[in-house]
């Protein structure tokens, strides 16, 4: 009892409240263990801890991820033993050109793409001109994965036309989307403007993915910056406040990339991540989400690499052209940097 009143006093205090039960954060050295190489070449190397990645903070809220689960962690070795995409044996399911001996997703699966699927009036939602297009969501995944990534014409969707708040029910787009999925689809991901929920008690759910058929369902209604939510249900997310134009496109845009490549990463295996603050960290709310880095941390993006088989060095300059094109300062600030050390510290 005096406990759970000192946590709840701690959180209004804005102070640190304790990890879930048995929760432990791995040390520095177990995060570097962690990357799976004995010798780590700069591409990896965290450096120090204040410079690229730093280590995920301490939970502010008794609601924040680590506060409520006790995650485990896994590590590059861990994903490369139980990731089906990189398995000798063809994923279940799929019915496209299989390479057994490939060393990669892409030369296992060499036709293989990664499908987007608006549902509803996506862009027409879009009242101003200052939200993204569903292109540039399609941009970034080609960049993040070097897969290539197919948008498919816009589903129509029949809503309720009485006034009220519309939501639709996962499950049914799930069976939708299996059913039309590509014979080439490594996945299919359904977005959507309309809000979600599972069930009947869900006030909401921010999306879906069912790995074993390789759909997912994702819904934005709630990654806007103006609007703001109920506190009973919902931290308060973001003031209701006139935002600038340009401003509230670069956070839409960054909200909606982050979501799209952490749930597709789900897809293909890669779990949450404990390691450093990483776009594969989980998050208990909103808030908590929009507060984490755009980028992989050095465990993530080896898995991604051996995954994909990618040039790290390519796909970061992909990512910070993508980034230096749509005005992202802080992103394109982060991934120059992080160039500038890996470059220097090779031609040494
Ligand atoms: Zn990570």
């Amino acid at each position: 009892m005096s406990a759970a009143r000192r946590t709840r006093k701690r959180k209004h205090s804005e102070s640190e409240v304790p990890f879930a039960a048995g929760f432990r954060l791995p040390t520095l050295k177990q995060s570097r263990d962690a990357i799976g190489l004995s010798k780590i070449p700069k591409m990896y190397d965290p450096g120090t801890e204040s410079a690229h990645f730093k280590r995920i903070p301490q939970p502010i809220s008794e609601d924040d991820w680590l506060a409520q689960y006790n995650e485990k962690g896994q590590s590059f070795k861990n994903f490369t033993r139980t990731c089906r995409w990189i398995s000798c044996r063809k994923v279940k399911y799929t019915r496209q050109k299989f390479v057994s001996d490939g060393k990669n997703l892409k030369q296992r699966y060499p036709d293989g793409k990664i499908y987007l699927q608006p549902l509803g009036d996506f862009d027409q939602l879009c009242w101003d001109s200052s939200y993204p297009s569903i292109d540039d969501l399609a941009d970034y995944t080609e960049r993040f994965y070097s897969l290539p990534v197919v948008v498919l014409p816009a589903v129509k969707l029949k809503l309720p036309t009485k006034k009220g708040h519309v939501q639709l029910r996962v499950d049914s787009i799930h069976g939708l989307l299996r059913q039309q999925i590509a014979d080439d689809a490594l996945c299919l991901i359904g977005l959507t403007m309309v809000d979600l929920f599972e069930d009947e008690t869900d006030l909401f759910v921010a999306g879906l993915a069912a790995g074993n058929q390789r759909v997912a369902v994702f819904s934005f209604a709630r990654y806007d910056p103006s609007l703001s939510f109920s506190t009973e249900h919902w931290y308060d997310i973001w003031p209701s406040k006139q935002l600038d134009p340009l401003k509230k496109k670069e956070l839409v845009l960054q909200r909606r990339c982050k979501l799209l490549v952490h749930e597709i990463a789900h897809l293909f295996g890669v779990d949450q991540c404990i390691w450093y603050a990483c776009c594969m960290n989980g998050s208990g709310h909103l808030a908590e989400d929009f507060a984490q880095p755009i980028y992989l941390c050095p465990v993530d993006l080896h898995k991604l690499q051996q995954l994909c088989g990618f040039d790290a060095v390519d796909r970061y300059q992909k990512l910070l052209e993508f980034f230096k094109k749509h005005g992202m300062e802080e992103e394109t600030r982060w991934f120059e940097s992080r160039l500038a050390f890996i470059t220097e510290s090779e031609a040494r």
